[in-house]
């Protein structure tokens, strides 16, 4: 791929520079706009602080914010394309659909695979609506305890938009599992694995498990820092120095799936539990898109991680990822020997 879209144009996967896979500017679940006891979205509000925290992330050395928000999540492509005027910060949005049990699932579940892929293949390469944004990746998102036929759909899709356009496939999987049905599927469509992203295989501790992604070639994310309601921080540090070890730093992408800009509605999890942002806040202090730059990256260094590793995950990952380029076979030196201190 020549060139990767962003909500404000074309770039070149050389020029995206440190990016941060998975975060989000706005979210709400289906049927937020039906809380009348949620806050009103003050959307002058929304982006001003959109802009305020992506600024702070462009002095961190953020240049690129991918923002995977589905179709049915509340995505608003012309909210990225301010936030990303007004704040100097490059942002890529998808194409595509939540999984069945939290997304919107009539309409798409109705059409045949060729028209979902037929509306994929619109949004990448004309723009979403008549916005003329195109979306410069696309989006797959899997439940459990099994892929459903609806999600199997979605990633038939998927995989043949993204083969035929020749973008890659950034995926959301449940508690960390079916990451490797996932590749599978869109393998068969034609996806090379290299361009695959599994999302959220930080959810379990399962070296194993990640190590498996990474030998099929696909990326693997530890992309929920500090969302430690799912697993503990330590847990997903220990979980990266492993692969780092191993020698698999070069397919490996951090991130938070943090929210910057708002929350629409109130947060609904699990489909039972109603949040407010402000109790999230309280009872996460650490999730926001700083995180890794501000408490994990020193902490990994620690380990043991080098300066190398973290260009590599955070600029050299990610271009190649957008790239569609195999990365080396070895890791950047091969299982480590000389690992310092514990982990
Ligand atoms: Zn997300």
């Amino acid at each position: 791929m020549d060139w990767v879209h962003t909500v404000t144009g074309p770039v070149r996967p050389e020029d995206l520079g440190m990016t941060l896979v998975h975060e989000h500017l706005l979210l709400g679940f289906p049927g937020w706009f039906m809380d009348a006891l949620a806050p009103k979205f003050r959307r002058a509000d929304a982006l001003s602080r959109g802009v305020d925290r992506l600024q702070e992330l462009m002095g961190l050395g953020v240049a690129t914010f991918l923002d995977p928000c589905p179709m049915d999540l509340g995505r608003d492509v012309e909210f990225m394309a301010e936030v990303s005027q007004r704040s100097g910060m490059r942002i890529v949005c998808t194409t595509g659909a939540f999984k069945e049990d939290e997304g919107i699932s009539y309409t798409f579940g109705a059409l045949p695979v060729q028209d979902i892929e037929a509306i994929y293949l619109k949004e990448l390469t004309e723009g979403i609506g008549d916005t003329g944004i195109r979306a410069g990746l696309v989006k797959v998102a899997t439940g459990v305890p099994k892929i459903s036929a609806y999600e199997q759909k979605l990633l038939i899709a998927a995989g043949r938009a993204a083969a035929k356009v020749g973008c890659p496939v950034i995926t959301h999987t449940d508690q960390a599992r079916l990451g490797i049905e996932q590749i599978a599927a869109l393998t068969k469509e034609g996806v090379p694995a290299h361009r695959v992203l599994v999302g959220h295989s930080d959810g379990r501790d399962d070296h194993t498990y990640h190590r498996s992604l990474a030998d099929r070639g696909a990326y693997v994310g530890f992309d929920r820092f500090g969302i430690e309601s799912f697993i503990s921080d330590d847990k997903r540090i220990d979980s990266v120095c492993k692969m780092i070890r191993a020698g698999y730093a070069r397919s490996i992408c951090l991130s938070h799936d943090s929210t910057c800009a708002a929350w629409l509605g109130r947060p609904v999890f699990n489909g039972r539990h109603v949040a407010t942002p402000e109790a999230i806040a309280a009872s996460m202090p650490t999730w926001d898109a700083t995180h890794l730059f501000k408490r994990i990256v020193p902490r990994l260094k620690e380990r043991g991680v080098t300066d190398e590793d973290v260009r590599t995950i955070f600029i050299e990952n990610p271009r190649r990822y957008f790239r569609g380029e195999e990365p080396p076979r070895e890791g950047a030196a091969g299982p480590r020997s000389w690992w310092p201190r514990r982990g």
